[in-house]
């Protein structure tokens, strides 16, 4: 929804209800631009507005990046230390990143999990339990079908909320079509994550800057709070990343993915024809199996700023398997696997093709439900 629409939601609101029937926030915009008349002011209204309140609002930081034909932009970026600690300074933080999660549990039981045993928190008991673990997230998304993509950049919380609202804190929109590509590398993205690294280092490191980003003035809220701890002592540690397999790509920077023969960033399968090496085959002797990267040789194939994290591990990209299993290897596997089920009348007694009407129904009935931790986050 537009904020104009919102606007006029609300001055409809106190119209039908009156000034004293609505809440305060409902009247404040329902005056945003004027009461509407102008709406090219509608968003500064809201910022002064928000700014007044001393609600949750975070000053964004204006990042030079490089763009398309070769020429730079200012553009905002929400820094994820800030709204950090913003959140904790409004007391919602823990809401909002732990939930009900036991931190030292937590970090206890991440111990033993493959590329984690030197993490800055796991190797320092004394941080366990003021360290929050979260997570990145990129999707594109578009207003509309005939739209270009639009990435959308998000961190948030382990732990379960039925809101997406509540657990995805936004740090940066950027249209694709602004993108700067040379030799397969994405200087767009990159310098939006060379900032974003630096913001969520800091929030490991549980201190406001000292200095501000190259390039950068720090905020009224940042000046203020130069060098100083978060409220609490609290910190934040990135534990892992989840996007579909183009966010992937881009984001570490990737040579292989499912557009070129060589399909898998982390071995030598292939799916050129006559290869010796094919990707679909899933046997015990499999070609690829012996070219299987480690964690160590498959960092150096990529570049990506994200590297840079403190505690940095190859772990910490999140296969995506919706994405693997509509899109990438596993397509083929899915679709005989519901043939074969149809066939055997698996979702009623019907045909092959009533069967496939029901699991398409029960597909979509799956799609709507909220999902459990499992799903959703890894
Ligand atoms: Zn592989």
């Amino acid at each position: 929804m537009s904020l104009s629409a919102l606007q006029r939601i609300c001055a409809a609101s106190v119209q039908e209800h009156g000034a004293e029937g609505v809440a305060e926030m409902t009247q404040v915009l329902a005056q945003l631009g004027n009461g509407g008349r102008c709406k090219n002011n509608i968003l500064r209204d809201l910022q002064v507005a928000l700014e007044r309140d001393n609600a949750l609002y975070v000053t964004p930081t204006y990042l030079t990046i490089p763009i398309a034909h070769g020429r730079t932009m200012q553009w905002p970026v929400v820094p994820p230390h800030e709204l950090f600690g913003k959140l904790l300074q409004h007391n919602v933080g823990s809401r909002i990143l732990r939930g009900t999660l036991d931190l030292s549990g937590f970090w206890n039981s991440m111990a033993t999990e493959p590329g984690f045993a030197r993490h800055p928190v796991v190797n320092d008991h004394s941080k366990r339990a003021q360290t929050f673990p979260i997570r990145i997230h990129g999707d594109d998304g578009r207003w509309s079908g005939k739209e270009r993509p639009i990435l959308v950049l998000q961190w948030g919380g382990m732990h379960h909320t039925p809101h997406p609202y509540d657990c995805r804190l936004l740090c940066c929109v950027i249209p694709g079509i602004l993108y700067r590509k040379s030799r397969k590398i994405n200087h767009t993205l990159r310098a939006i994550w060379t900032f974003l690294t630096w913001s969520f280092n800091l929030m490991l490191e549980g201190r406001w800057p000292a200095e501000p980003f190259p390039g950068t003035v720090l905020s009224a809220l940042g000046a203020s709070q130069a060098g100083n701890c978060f409220p609490g002592g609290m910190r934040a540690a990135v534990i892992g990343s989840k996007g579909d397999w183009k966010f992937e790509k881009e984001t570490f920077e990737q040579t292989r993915s499912w557009q070129h023969n060589d399909v898998c960033c982390l071995c030598n399968a292939s799916k050129a024809t006559g290869t010796q090496l094919p990707f679909y085959d899933f046997s015990s002797g499999a070609g690829w199996r012996a070219t299987v990267l480690s964690d160590e040789e498959a960092c150096p194939l990529m570049s990506s700023p994200l590297l840079g994290l403190d505690g940095w591990a190859r772990a910490m990209i999140w296969d995506d398997l919706l994405h693997a299993i509509f899109i990438g290897p596993a397509k083929s596997f899915a679709g005989s696997a519901i043939t074969l089920l149809a066939r055997q009348h698996h979702w009623n007694d019907g045909t092959v093709d009533d069967n496939l009407a029901m699991a398409c129904l029960a597909f979509r009935s799956w799609c709507f439900r909220p999902k459990n931790d499992s799903v959703r986050l890894q």
